[in-house]
């Protein structure tokens, strides 16, 4: 299976939103493919993204010509012309992109990008950008920040703390990070698959899904 921290992502339209997307997959490590179809909107983040284009993404030959059909996620991050918006997200999932994001400045506007193929619609601006490059980025499942450094993320727990107590794991003393509910992926018989709170006796397993607490660092590491 290919791996989603480093499968490359291409994203069209570098406002606010679109920007803050690239360059945090970026700074992650991910190859990004930035679409813009201003000039100097595109010059001012040559430095920082390393393939970034001057392009119509309305333009189909020039999403071809680009090698745009080559990638497996894409990013429509135009909110103002909702017209360029809706043609660019349809042109993508016409050449056949598997996963394609697109952000919505309405609700009607969201409604239609699903209807011409977006396979998932986020609304909110800037901070969105940077959660979906969290989600994007592959190790967690879901990733809430609750205050400027600080947040909760759903993920999968590391090997390294798979099959001893969180007692023993030591997340806290060691990283600074708190797990706070687990939903075992095998629970008791007779038991729902659901989540349940953590306790210092806790044993995770390959398969549990964890929610944890900690600094933005803190639960990267
Ligand atoms: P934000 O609020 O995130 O800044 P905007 O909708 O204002 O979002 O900006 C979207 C970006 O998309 C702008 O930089 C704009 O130049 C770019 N854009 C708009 N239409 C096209 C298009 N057809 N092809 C490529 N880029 C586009």
């Amino acid at each position: 299976m290919a791996d989603n921290r480093t499968e490359p992502v291409v994203v069209i339209g570098l406002g606010r939103f679109g920007s803050a997307l690239a360059l945090e997959l970026v700074s992650r490590g991910t190859e990004v493919l930035g679409i813009d179809h201003h000039p100097k909107t595109v010059q001012a983040l040559s430095g920082r993204i390393p393939h970034v284009i001057t392009a119509d993404s309305t333009d189909v030959e020039a999403l071809r010509q680009l090698g745009v059909p080559e990638f497996h996620r894409a990013v429509v991050a135009i909110g103002t012309d909702i017209q360029a918006s809706i043609l660019t997200t349809s042109l993508l999932a016409e050449l056949g992109i598997a996963d394609i994001w697109a952000k919505a400045i309405s609700d009607q506007h969201g409604h239609i990008l699903a209807r011409v193929g977006a396979h998932h619609v986020v609304a909110p601006e800037h901070d969105m950008g940077e959660r979906v490059a969290h989600l994007l980025s592959g190790r967690m499942l879901d990733y809430v920040e609750v205050d400027q450094d600080f947040a909760m993320i759903k993920t999968r727990p590391p090997r390294d703390i798979v099959g001893v107590t969180l007692r023993e794991a030591r997340l806290r003393s060691k990283y600074g990070v708190t797990v706070v509910a687990v939903k075992p992926e095998a629970p008791p018989p007779g038991t729902p698959r659901a989540f349940t709170h953590a306790t210092a006796e806790t044993t995770l397993m390959y398969g549990d899904i964890i929610l944890a607490v900690g600094t933005i660092d803190a639960l990267e590491r």
